[in-house]
């Protein structure tokens, strides 16, 4: 199947109230992990990017990659570039081929932010891809973006206008959630995602998602957060297998059988992921109706 744009992915999504995972891969074998996972279970996918990934595999090597694996699977998949504030990184990305990006302006004042937004979505736009936006930073660091600092939250009034100024397809709120891992269960503020899908639906976008119980998830979803983005809990599975697989076979020096362990971790995660999401089945429908 070929490659489709991020909004054909999200738009039923975001109608019929499920979730679909957007997992940051960092190499063939996760990638090729969560494209499987999605083919079990017939889900839609969103395969993102951090930019240091990117940065670490260049940009046409990992496009490439992304292009030859997505081709072949028999499930809609489009590639999205994650927080991503520097400017050139998302024009290159956006170039190679990347349907989307999340310009993250977070650190902007609000202003710059929204002047600089809107001209990443006029870019995008010219390549058929769309814009994820942000104004408030989602609190901890992630492939080397973003701050430990809790950030300041606007009211509701001042991500609507955003919207309405940037023409972003999809926007991240702060509601309350953190990229890394949980010391203590996160206070969520799911009623802000409410108010604002119910004066400006476009889909919403679930940051921090790892370490979320499963009816926490479901309910932001139904909520309107339509991109659930999945990326420590990626990175666990797959160190951790390394780690697992290591210990139980200490003087094996076999690196196909150790890839394969974290591919079966990676995809496992993900497949779990997808059915808590609602996903599954969902790839049926995703694309021509
Ligand atoms: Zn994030």
């Amino acid at each position: 199947m070929p490659v489709v744009a991020f909004r054909e992915i999200l738009d039923p999504a975001f109608k019929e109230r499920y979730g679909v995972a957007a997992f940051n891969v960092v190499d063939d074998v996760s990638l090729r992990a969560v494209i499987d996972a999605a083919t079990q279970l017939e889900s839609p996918l969103i395969v993102q990017t951090s930019l240091k990934t990117v940065k670490a595999i260049g940009a046409k090597v990992l496009y490439e990659m992304f292009r030859a694996m997505a081709e072949d699977a028999p499930v809609p998949i489009t590639l999205h570039l994650d927080h991503c504030p520097d400017r050139e990184w998302a024009t290159i990305c956006l170039k190679t081929g990347w349907n989307s990006v999340l310009f993250d302006g977070s650190h902007l004042d609000i202003e710059e932010n929204t002047r600089q937004t809107a001209e990443v979505v006029e870019e995008a736009r010219a390549y058929g891809a769309d814009v994820e936006g942000e104004i408030e930073s989602v609190r901890g660091v992630e492939d080397d973006v973003g701050s430990d600092e809790e950030g300041e939250i606007h009211p509701v009034d001042v991500s609507l206008k955003f919207i309405e100024d940037t023409g972003v397809y999809a926007f991240a709120p702060a509601i309350g959630t953190a990229h890394g891992l949980y010391a203590s269960s996160p206070k969520l503020m799911p009623e802000r995602v409410t108010e604002m899908v119910e004066r400006r639906p476009i889909p919403m976008v679930l940051h921090g998602g790892t370490g979320l119980a499963p009816e926490q998830f479901q309910d932001l979803i139904s909520r309107g957060c339509a991109k659930v983005n999945i990326s420590t809990a990626l990175k666990i599975a797959f160190v951790d297998s390394f780690r697992e697989y290591l210990d139980a076979n200490p003087s094996k020096h076999d690196p196909p059988s150790l890839l394969k362990s974290a591919s079966d971790a990676v995809r496992a995660m993900a497949v779990e992921h997808m059915r808590i999401f609602g996903s599954a089945g969902k790839a049926r429908t995703a694309v021509g109706g």
